[in-house]
């Protein structure tokens, strides 16, 4: 693995902020940008590798990077000077027109998820449009007889008006309803429920094989083969979310590959596939999937762009070159082991590099506070829960200094929050 980022100030702090602090800008943000994010937590200027610096010159090891975004960590020299000169020699076309990039990474993408023939990719810009598509493919796969969507308690699936529909949060959802209708939630990990729930009248199944905004929950693999095979048995498409399971986060290309036999109809794509840039995709496996939306049913202007797509293919071929499944698996094996040692974690879940742990108390928000200002990015999903999300490139010894910082940030959270 290369686990070296070139620092450089070329384009970095100085050029873009002079001299204003963090405190400057969060006071112009505040003014300028819609409240939906509340106060951001730092202002950030710069980064290479694992670590990003502030507007104030803190360092900060990265282990959400971007939520599950920066596979290859922060200015990548590779993924760097591979979209720097296709912006430069050709950036955007519509789909009106193909680039080689496109072409080159819907193949890569298709032979990485052992897609079989007739299986095809529709490139979107966003976690969110690759869901759009999702939903309109079992809109496809709908009759007046076949119309429900099942998803399940706990899901996130984006903040567009279609993923909101298959996003289970009520609180995201309620201020924003009439969703479009027909999607119902049922119980997350219950293979009974989905039995029951199942009959000719579902479209599709929507599901996430790792939980990530739910603080990182697994489904079990008896549960991918049941719905599989009960999505199979009635008729319904299995849709698998890897929006944020995918591209080697998990330590398999797709998280769903270490459950042998569970092939989706359709998969979603998105955040760490362009390593930082933002693209999407939706593939769809086999002939008969692949059809079911036709030209002119469906569309964007920047999907799949030169630009976008060079991204993708540089951060896939860097993956695959160094050896990526194997680094996340271990270096993430090694973070479960020794969180599950320390004092004050109750659980700890997930797989690779994708990983949640709960406390023994409901300070998480605080121990991310209290994480920052020991130079180390986490973030809470829930009162009691952590996610880590870190660059796959993140090394041993970058997991241990925040392994070995662990118990004071946690010590300092419960006081904060006592
Ligand atoms: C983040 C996420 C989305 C939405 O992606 P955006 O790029 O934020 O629109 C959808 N599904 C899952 C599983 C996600 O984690």
């Amino acid at each position: 693995m290369n686990h070296t980022g070139t620092a450089t100030t070329a384009n970095g702090a100085g050029a873009l902020t002079g001299d204003a602090s963090g405190a400057d800008w969060l006071a112009r943000y505040s003014g300028a940008l819609m409240g939906v994010f509340g106060t951001p937590q730092r202002v950030l200027v710069r980064g290479a590798g694992c670590t990003v610096w502030d507007a104030d010159g803190n360092e900060y090891l990265d282990l959400l990077a971007g939520i599950a975004v920066n596979a290859l960590g922060h200015a990548h020299p590779f993924v760097t000077s591979v979209v720097s000169s296709q912006l430069a020699t050709l950036g955007h076309i519509s789909n009106f027109f193909t680039s080689p990039t496109q072409v080159a990474l819907a193949e890569k993408l298709l032979e990485l998820s052992r897609a079989p023939a007739g299986s095809r990719v529709f490139f979107t810009n966003s976690g969110a449009e690759a869901l759009e598509a999702a939903m309109k493919l079992a809109r496809r796969n709908s009759t007046p007889e076949r119309h429900r969507i099942l998803a399940l308690d706990g899901a996130f699936h984006g903040r567009t008006m279609g993923a909101l529909a298959l996003t289970s949060k009520k609180a995201y959802r309620e201020p924003f309803e009439p969703l479009p209708g027909g999607v119902e939630h049922i119980p997350f990990d219950d293979v009974d429920a989905l039995r029951t729930a199942m009959d000719g009248s579902v479209a599709a199944l929507v599901i996430e094989p790792v939980q990530g905004e739910a603080g990182v929950r697994p489904l079990s693999p008896e549960y991918l083969r049941a719905a599989r095979a009960l999505t199979r048995e009635h008729g319904a498409l299995l849709i698998l979310d890897e929006v944020q399971s995918g591209v080697a986060r998990t330590g398999r290309w797709f998280a769903h590959q270490a459950v042998e036999g569970v092939v989706p109809d359709a998969m979603t794509l998105a955040k760490g596939l362009g390593g930082g840039f933002p693209v999407g995709a939706l593939v769809t496996f086999g002939e008969d999937v692949s059809t079911l939306i036709s030209a002119g049913q469906h569309g964007t202007t920047f999907g799949g762009n030169p630009v976008a797509t060079a991204a993708g293919l540089a951060t896939l071929h860097t993956l695959e070159s160094s050896g990526a499944l194997q680094h996340v698996a271990d270096v993430g094996g090694y973070l479960r082991e020794r969180l599950a040692a320390v004092q004050g974690v109750t659980s700890v879940r997930g797989a690779g590099l994708l990983i949640g742990f709960d406390l023994d108390g409901d300070h998480a928000p605080a121990a991310v506070q209290a994480a920052l200002a020991a130079g180390f990015i986490i973030n809470a999903t829930g009162p009691a829960t952590i996610r880590l999300a870190p660059p796959l490139i993140l090394t041993r010894e970058q997991a241990a200094t925040f392994l070995d910082a662990l118990p004071s940030i946690l010590t300092t959270a419960r006081e904060a929050t006592a």
